[in-house]
């Protein structure tokens, strides 16, 4: 059976029109599909034996809500969806003055192995198609009763490792007939994979691309990101700088401070210098808390001190503001709960 929102919006034209129907009908779906409809019957613009047609080879894909908690600090919403197949992912709705953004995963587990992170504990199950990635904006915003005017792809999963379909779904979470959410404010979040930022760099799709860094040096990254033995730093920027120049648009990194690995003075220089020629934004987020790992956050001043060091030395540093700190809003600590 097909999920019709596996399909680009050509793809569904011509699917549309292999089944003997008009192209227009095809536009009708894809809004529907885009609105959150759970079944054909819903589609009251078609005619009947168009939905019975669709019914033999096709399926409306939904996203079960397994579990979910409001914050009451800052209202986030964190979802814990569940998949057809009874995997879990997460996603994270978060309110700034400026609207909605959600953060949505692109796989089930992850295979990049971060040190510090909770989201590859246990490993990659498998990749999320393009329909279960847009159906976590869908289902979320059909739950919330709102508009999501943008979106960070830094959930669940390295969205890299799943070129293809984060391809297909940023083609369809930005298409006019559909949920329509622009290309810059869109944001994809990615622990490194040079070759794959550098095929981005060529789809001419203007996101926001943000690095996860989290190192000065090749010695501190290796030691906490496996991703940096296959391509390391010096490979990783030079992707960078080819993604800034083809897109035009700024690249940020994310940082993440952990007490004793990364967050001394020296490396704060070290980052200064590395990121300076790519006019960076770097963004400071103190380590969280996962239980088998042992990393720790330094103190509140120790973290400012870092933020301070990159400023003096011309880099434009801010540290995270936490949200949902009431709901363990950071991804990857809900689904290993249930798991
Ligand atoms: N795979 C992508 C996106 C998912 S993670 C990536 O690596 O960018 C989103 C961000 O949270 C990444 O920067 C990741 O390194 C960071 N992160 C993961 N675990 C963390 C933790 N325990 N504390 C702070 N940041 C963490």
């Amino acid at each position: 059976m097909i999920d019709l929102k596996d399909f680009e919006y050509k793809e569904l034209e011509e699917y549309i029109q292999s089944l003997g129907e008009k192209k227009f009908r095809a536009e009708q779906i894809f809004s529907w599909l885009h609105k959150g409809v759970q079944s054909y019957a819903e589609m009251t613009n078609l005619p009947k034996t168009l939905r019975e047609k669709l019914e033999k080879e096709t399926y409306v894909s939904t996203l079960k809500i397994r579990e979910k908690y409001v914050s009451k600090l800052d209202g986030t919403v964190k979802y814990l969806f569940e998949l057809p197949d009874g995997n879990c992912i997460e996603s994270v709705v978060m309110r700034y003055h400026h609207g909605l953004t959600i953060c949505i995963s692109s796989q089930v587990g992850c295979r990049m192995g971060c040190r510090f992170c909770a989201s590859t504990i246990g490993g990659l199950y498998r990749s999320l198609t393009a329909g279960e990635i847009l159906n976590q904006v869908i289902f979320a915003s059909k739950d919330v009763g709102e508009r999501i005017s943008n979106i960070v792809m830094m959930g669940i999963g390295e969205p890299l490792d799943n070129y293809d379909n984060v391809i297909k779904f940023l083609h369809n979470v930005n298409h006019e007939k559909g949920i329509c959410i622009g290309y810059r404010h869109i944001t994809l979040s990615s622990c490194g994979i040079a070759d794959n930022i550098n095929r981005l760099a060529d789809e001419n799709l203007p996101i926001t691309l943000t690095i996860s860094l989290h190192a000065p040096n090749d010695e501190v990254r290796d030691t906490i990101m496996p991703i940096n033995r296959k391509y390391n730093i010096s490979a990783l920027l030079d992707a960078c700088g080819y993604y800034a120049k083809k897109t035009g648009r700024r690249i940020s990194f994310e940082y993440s401070l952990i007490s004793g690995v990364n967050d001394s003075t020296a490396h704060a220089e070290e980052l200064a210098k590395l990121v300076k020629g790519l006019h960076a934004h770097v963004n400071l987020i103190p380590v969280n808390k996962v239980e088998e790992r042992s990393f720790k956050k330094g103190s509140r001043e120790e973290i400012d001190a870092f933020r301070d060091k990159l400023t003096s030395l011309g880099i434009n540093a801010t540290v995270r503001r936490e949200l949902g700190a009431d709901i363990q809003a950071s991804c990857g600590q809900l689904r290993k709960k249930v798991l």
